[in-house]
């Protein structure tokens, strides 16, 4: 891995870190604030690690100073993420609509849970599904489309590029 590969993995963790309060908060309250950082925090952890071997082989390669070498490759897997941020919209939430449950027993296409009518945080695509604002969120996080009839995601939004 080089900076850039680097910076585009822990710019990805940090955005869904970013987001997952936000948009767990919203729709389960419950699941806000328990261990499901954990995977992410591991990942952090696995990443300042290749950043540092990295470093290493640098500086062997070079012969130069590790605490040297270090220094300039962490600076630039952030000046690398700065760009990756700057760059950055809401992939999803851009691109997603507001609805309401009108019908009883209209099941979340993600879940297949019951949505319940005057639940706030309903969303769909522009097709014809609609979701649990959570599920969906996750589910577009991977792939850009309906995951029951695959109607894409709005393409004049320009979503996170790594
Ligand atoms: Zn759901
Ligand atoms: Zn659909």
């Amino acid at each position: 891995m080089d900076e850039l590969q680097i910076a585009r993995a822990t710019a990805q963790i940090l955005y869904r870190l970013e987001h997952w309060g936000k948009i767990v908060a919203d729709h389960r309250p419950s699941e806000a604030g328990t261990g499901r950082f954990d995977g992410e925090e591991l990942q952090l952890r696995k990443l300042k690690r290749m950043t540092y071997e990295l470093a290493r082989s640098r500086a062997a390669a070079d012969c130069r100073d590790f605490e040297a070498v270090l220094r300039e490759t962490e600076q630039g897997v952030m000046v690398e993420m700065g760009r990756i941020l700057a760059e950055t919209v809401d992939p999803v939430l851009e691109g997603l609509r507001s609805e309401t449950v009108a019908e009883e027993g209209e099941v979340c296409g993600v879940c297949q849970e019951e949505m319940e009518s005057g639940d706030e945080d309903v969303k769909s695509m522009g097709c014809a599904h609609r979701f649990h604002g959570f599920c969906i969120w996750r589910w577009l996080t991977e792939r850009k489309s309906c995951p029951l009839c695959r109607h894409p995601l709005d393409p004049t939004v320009q979503y996170l590029k790594v």
